[in-house]
């Protein structure tokens, strides 16, 4: 079991352990508050957000070269038994008439309560990533490292491929939601420390810029900046290259097909915000055109 933490992707980082791929690897993680917010009368006025969001990790992956892809299958996200939901300082369409409130909730059997109402539960990561090519980005932003993803998609099942920038990849992750919306309207999910089990393989020789997201039944491109436009334009960029490459068709048919089959979610646009938001651009997926192979 992987245990200790930081608050960066850094190619700094001292890795904690040396992985083959092909490996399946456990961490235990801590909640983004590193566990810190334990009562109701806690609340996140003044808390440093640059200690928010601790990662578990690094891990080196033998072998893995800039240039290449880490796949990481997500095998398995667990809870504890305690979630916490919190507004913050100045974050969130409603940050100016909401109140600063610490919400404490008892999680079981994949179920919780809420104001007396019995919810479901649907756990899963908020930040995973690997280390950036150079200059560190503390663990509570996204990027085209990944980082701060909070897709409410990247639970069990799911398969995530992200570019490595540096050797071994430094594979980080932490920041479990017990549950969360698309957007994360006011900045926190159900807050969770846990334990995550993932399984990572190394497709050689394959450039990409953003992180990609497979599930079930679509490709995700996951691209974030603090303008609306400008993560659209890249996650549509790279998902439409993709296709284009999977299908032999040229772009403006990738085009065409994400115009009329594609989609456009959000994963975390808790604006006002000082961090940038993230959106995915997915195709389906097509019989025997898989826009990542391996
Ligand atoms: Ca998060
Ligand atoms: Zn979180």
């Amino acid at each position: 079991m992987i245990t200790s933490v930081v608050y960066a992707f850094d190619p700094a980082n001292k890795p904690v352990h040396t992985a083959k791929p092909g490996e399946t690897l456990v961490f235990e993680t801590q909640d983004c508050f590193s566990n810190e917010i334990v009562r109701e009368d806690q609340l996140t006025t003044g808390f440093n957000y640059y200690r928010a969001n601790p990662a578990t990790g690094p891990v080196y992956v033998e072998g893995a070269e800039p240039g290449d892809i880490l796949s990481v299958y997500i095998d398995k996200v667990e809870v504890g038994e305690r979630g916490v939901v919190t507004t913050l300082p100045e974050v969130g369409p409603l940050a100016d008439k909401a109140e600063i409130r610490t919400k404490i909730l008892k999680m079981q059997n994949g179920r919780t309560t809420f104001n007396g109402l019995d919810l479901p539960l649907d756990p899963m990561i908020g930040v995973i990533g690997v280390s950036p090519a150079k200059e560190p980005v503390a663990c509570g932003f996204p990027g085209s490292h990944g980082g701060n993803l909070d897709s409410k998609l990247v639970k069990p099942g799911a398969k995530l491929y992200f570019p490595v920038r540096v050797p071994g990849a430094l594979l980080q992750l932490g920041d479990l939601h017990a549950v969360m919306g698309d957007g994360e309207l006011c900045g926190t999910g159900l807050e969770a420390a846990g334990v995550v089990t993932v399984t990572i393989s190394l497709i050689k020789n394959t450039p990409i810029e953003w992180p990609v997201l497979e599930t079930a039944d679509y490709w995700y491109s996951m691209a974030s900046d603090l303008d609306y436009t400008k993560a659209l334009v890249a996650a549509t960029r790279q998902t439409a290259d993709l296709l284009g490459k999977a299908t032999g068709w040229d772009l403006t048919d990738s085009f065409f097909f994400l115009s009329l089959w594609g989609t456009i979610e959000v994963n975390q646009a808790c604006q006002p915000c000082p961090v940038p938001m993230v959106l995915r651009v997915g195709a389906p997926k097509l019989p025997g055109k898989p826009l990542i192979a391996g």
